[in-house]
């Protein structure tokens, strides 16, 4: 348990921030974050264009915030090259969370290798256990988590904030590059030779599991390529849910 920031404390330092964020550069949100909030703070990366944006602010100003990706096993091999050249470029180590060997050894007795095509049930309780519970360790004992999430990624974000207070995990919850654009990004990334994913430049924008995850087709929106199989409009894996970011609203269902 965390006992250096009470979560009501926690809950305040979230508004301030939610506040202060708008006028600040992605830089100067971080560092904001880590004066403001007291405790561990954890930056939660799937390596994506967004993730490597953070990942450098961080690693190149030395910022006390933790840098974690979950491993689900199922990863592009172009994304552990990435993760392998990210270390090698910055000298810093990306921490890795792993899924349960005993709960993942049953999600495949039960439901087989790729059981998630064939049921939603059976995609969530895949994602349950690849990232869901390893992320309820990355975040344990943490007061703050950072997040590379952007509005403009799907409507389901539109309606986010830069900072709030997740009600269920007990944290502050950052977002802040929340208001940039992918060109921005891209850009950025392009200016600072902050490493990227080469499967940006085959039109894979949002990239997640390998088995998950398809290139875009002309005019497709950014998250189109994720679990593309599933024809609703809520494509979530749970990563970014419930997202109470005013302590009142815990419904709001995110991808990732
Ligand atoms: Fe499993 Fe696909 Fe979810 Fe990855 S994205 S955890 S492979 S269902």
């Amino acid at each position: 348990m965390r006992d250096d920031a009470h979560p009501s404390d926690l809950k305040g330092l979230a508004r301030d921030l939610n506040a202060a964020f708008p006028g600040l550069s992605p830089l100067e949100r971080l560092t904001t974050l880590r004066e403001t909030v007291p405790g561990r703070l954890v930056f939660t990366t799937s390596l994506g264009i967004e993730d490597q944006l953070i990942t450098h602010l961080i690693f190149r100003n030395a910022i006390k915030i933790e840098v974690v990706t979950l491993d689900t096993g199922r990863l592009f091999p172009e994304t552990y090259d990435l993760w392998r050249r990210t270390e090698e470029q910055y000298g810093k180590r990306i921490h890795a969370k792993y899924p349960n060997g005993e709960k993942l050894e049953e999600l495949i007795e039960d439901q087989g290798i790729d059981g998630f095509y064939y049921a939603k049930e059976f995609r969530l309780n895949c994602c349950g256990v690849r990232k869901i519970e390893p992320l309820g360790r990355a975040l344990d004992g943490a007061s703050g988590w950072v997040t590379g999430l952007r509005a403009d990624q799907s409507a389901n974000r539109q309606d986010m904030d830069f900072a709030g207070f997740d009600a269920v995990r007990g944290l502050v919850k950052a977002n802040p590059i929340f208001d940039m654009s992918r060109a921005d990004v891209a850009a950025f990334c392009a200016e600072n030779a902050v490493p990227v994913n080469v499967l940006h430049d085959r039109n894979f924008l949002s990239i997640g599991c390998a088995p998950c995850t398809r290139a875009l087709q002309p005019g497709e929106p950014e998250r189109a390529g994720r679990w593309w199989w599933e024809d609703d409009t809520k494509r979530e894996c749970g990563l970014h849910v419930p997202d109470a970011t005013d302590g009142t609203d815990g419904a709001r269902e995110l991808a990732r």
